[in-house]
């Protein structure tokens, strides 16, 4: 588990993560982690452009929202971060995007089926599409949570995605393959209507990946 201090880096990575990766613009969107035995969560401050985010920047706050450490106000998105981290313990970063290709996707208000071998790896089942939702409280939190299964991302009808992970690099990474896929989706939608992948295919891809892919000590 990492020290507080490291947590903080990773978070602040998450969150320049998205920014390069083009996920997000200006200051919308956000990164989060959060550190179990401490019972802190940190986040990416309001309103604060990317480019200018320092580590210190980050506003830590308990479980409830209270901010226990830095000077800026966190995210307006916090609640809904804070709703996740509760109700999820496997969970341990959080990405919130509205980047172009998956929030296009979440325009048509429905799940994306696993129609390519990626979807199929990173996400194990379609990518679900959460019924867009008023802001106010965690209601965001609480939609996001009733949808997204095991999948480690969620549209969100007429609004963007979260990505979840393990850690914020974990997050990150979810919120990048989310985009990715939904570019090559929402190209091929263009030319006609895809057909899904067999479930057993699915399945035998999510398997694969979850096991024998990359550098795994039991590959
Ligand atoms: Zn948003």
């Amino acid at each position: 588990m990492p020290s507080f201090e490291e947590l903080r880096r990773e978070v602040w990575e998450a969150n320049l993560g998205i920014f390069r990766a083009g996920l997000v613009t200006m200051h919308s969107g956000n990164a989060s982690g959060i550190d179990r035995k401490r019972g802190l969560v940190l986040i990416k401050p309001s309103g604060m452009d990317y480019e200018k985010l320092r580590p210190s920047d980050l506003v830590a706050t308990d479980l409830d929202g209270r901010k226990v450490k830095g000077r800026w106000k966190p995210s307006v998105d916090l609640p809904h971060h804070l709703h996740i981290y509760k109700h999820r313990n496997d969970i341990g970063g959080i990405v919130h995007t509205h980047s172009n290709f998956a929030t296009s996707l979440a325009l048509r208000d429905r799940s994306v089926p696993a129609y390519l071998t990626a979807i199929a790896d990173e996400f194990g089942e379609e990518i679900p599409c959460a019924p867009y939702v008023v802001y106010l409280g965690d209601h965001i939190g609480a939609a996001v949570l009733k949808y997204m299964g095991n999948s480690p991302a969620v549209l969100l009808a007429h609004h963007g995605a979260f990505a979840f992970g393990a850690t914020p690099r974990d997050a990150l990474k979810a919120a990048v393959m989310l985009e990715d896929v939904a570019k090559t989706v929402h190209l091929a939608l263009q030319l006609g209507q895809p057909k899904p992948l067999p479930p057993e295919e699915v399945r035998k891809w999510y398997e694969r990946y979850h096991t024998t892919y990359g550098q795994k000590k039991n590959a």
